[in-house]
């Protein structure tokens, strides 16, 4: 952990939460919105220098160590005006949040999928892409129907 503090240029604040409070930490960090989308069509979220990465089964250690890795490059990215210029030129596209294509497609989040499975070794696992396609096998594995007529299940392959 004190290497991957040595390659921040400033303070994050991490919140590891259940993926069943998923609707509550949203309420509460988007000023009483409503969760727009599945409970299951996203893994975390950064929002300037705050961090909040969601667990259940359908998580690994490793995965959960990626998870924060992805997410702090996205708040490395923020702190990059020259970078983010260019990462965050184009607007985020309809169904951004909700359909993993449409997601992954986005330049930032391939940068940050890129940093989390080059840097999983820092956290003391081996490499490895543990991104979205990833996830949604788990997810389909693991909690089947219950989230087969979630918003995101138009666009998964
Ligand atoms: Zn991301």
């Amino acid at each position: 952990m004190d290497e991957l503090a040595g390659l921040l240029a400033g303070d994050v604040r991490v919140h590891v939460h259940r993926r069943a409070d998923v609707d509550r930490v949203w309420r509460d960090s988007h000023g009483g919105q409503p969760l727009p989308v599945s409970p299951w069509a996203f893994r975390a979220w950064a929002r300037g220098p705050v961090v909040r990465v969601f667990v259940d089964e359908t998580e690994t250690p490793a995965s959960t160590a990626w998870l924060l890795l992805h997410e702090l490059a996205h708040v490395a990215l923020g702190g990059a005006p020259y970078l983010a210029a260019a990462y965050r030129r184009r607007p985020k596209p309809p169904g951004y949040l909700a359909h993993d294509d449409v997601h992954e497609a986005w330049p930032e989040e391939q940068l940050a999928n890129h940093v989390a499975t080059e840097l999983l070794p820092v956290l003391g696992h081996p490499s490895g892409d543990y991104s979205r396609r990833w996830w949604r096998r788990r997810v389909q594995g693991r909690r089947g129907g219950q989230v087969s007529t979630g918003q995101f299940s138009a666009c998964s392959p």
